[in-house]
């Protein structure tokens, strides 16, 4: 494992022993970094959790060749393929074994390729953190509207996790209820105290102009609000959300090509048509218009036109302002 405590920019690989019919003694190398300034804090910051989503990986890249060890405060650890099989070959899931790397944690030592890279991440990783960053984006079946998710009831962590996501200025800065699953790392950040920032910065398999200069900038802005490097860019301006079981989640009956009729963002109103579904296959029904039950900002669409029946086509947010957000106490 690489050396934690050498000064300036060290960089290794994490070597994984695997099996598979294809690689009898295959050697998985996934890449990290460690950037080490003056003493400070330490943040771990994660890319290609899922393989289908670039905009991570392309910030810590960019922040790797970019920064000022001079200037750098504190330790950073990178790992912008995280899941690195999964990155290269553009999957959501890890190739050798099929396994969703933020659904098996902690991990497991003796597990499967997944299981081990997230016991490593575990056991090895977090523990020298102050601060997770796990950025992420839709994959190719999903489209967000760029934005940071914080989760409420944090307690002492509450503010520091507040300001590093504003910082970030992403265009949406969702509260997401504390009911995440046992098995993503969020919950291991969490329960090992430290602070837990994740992101959605569009997706569909794209990168686009836009998505890679805020997740660079973004980034960036978030390290600086931890403490870490001198902020250059002024945040944007983000709108506060909330994701919860009250969120619409509009999900496909039937196999469908779906016509989006409004833009990721938009605020929309209860009974707004989002869009339409088109089946293309029955001469006997005409596009049928998905229309909105709430009133919201429309977060997440579908990331593929072809919507296959149990797929996300929709997710519309509460959306509320600052002053509404401290009146909440969260
Ligand atoms: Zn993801």
């Amino acid at each position: 494992m690489i050396d934690f405590n050498q000064q300036g920019l060290t960089s290794e690989y994490v070597n994984l022993h695997n099996s598979t019919n294809e690689s009898a003694w295959q050697n998985i190398r996934i890449p990290i970094y460690c950037l080490n300034g003056k003493p400070g804090p330490t943040t771990l910051v994660l890319g290609g959790v899922h393989g289908d989503e670039y905009e991570g990986p392309i910030a810590i890249e960019n922040i790797i060749t970019s920064i000022d060890l001079d200037k750098l405060n504190g330790r950073l650890i990178l790992l912008p393929a995280t899941n690195v099989t999964a990155v290269m070959s553009g999957t959501r899931l890890t190739p050798e074994d099929g396994l969703n790397l933020n659904r098996v944690f902690p991990g497991n030592a003796n597990g499967s390729l997944t299981q081990r890279i997230a016991n490593i991440i575990t056991q090895d990783l977090i523990p020298l953190a102050d601060h997770v960053i796990d950025l992420h984006s839709g994959g190719k079946t999903l489209n967000f509207a760029p934005c940071v998710f914080i989760y409420e009831n944090t307690g002492e962590n509450f503010q520091t996790t507040l300001n590093a996501a504003t910082a970030f200025g992403a265009h949406f800065t969702v509260f997401i209820e504390d009911d995440f699953s046992e098995v993503m790392i969020d919950d291991v950040v969490k329960k090992a105290g430290k602070v837990m920032i994740a992101s959605e910065l569009g997706g569909a398999g794209m990168l686009t102009r836009d998505s890679a200069s805020l997740a660079t900038n973004g980034l960036k802005r978030c390290l600086s609000a931890l403490g870490h490097i001198k902020s250059i860019t002024t945040p944007p301006e983000t709108k506060f959300a909330r994701l919860s079981e009250h969120s619409e989640h509009i999900i496909c009956d039937d196999t469908c090509v779906f016509e989006p009729s409004v833009n990721l963002g938009d605020l929309l109103s209860k009974g707004d048509i989002i869009g339409y579904q088109h089946r293309l296959d029955r001469i006997d029904e005409p596009p049928k218009p998905i229309i909105s039950k709430t009133t919201g900002a429309l977060l997440c669409l579908c990331g593929q036109a072809l919507v296959k029946r149990g797929d996300v086509i929709a997710i519309v947010v509460e959306i509320f302002d600052s002053e509404k957000l401290q009146k909440s106490g969260i």
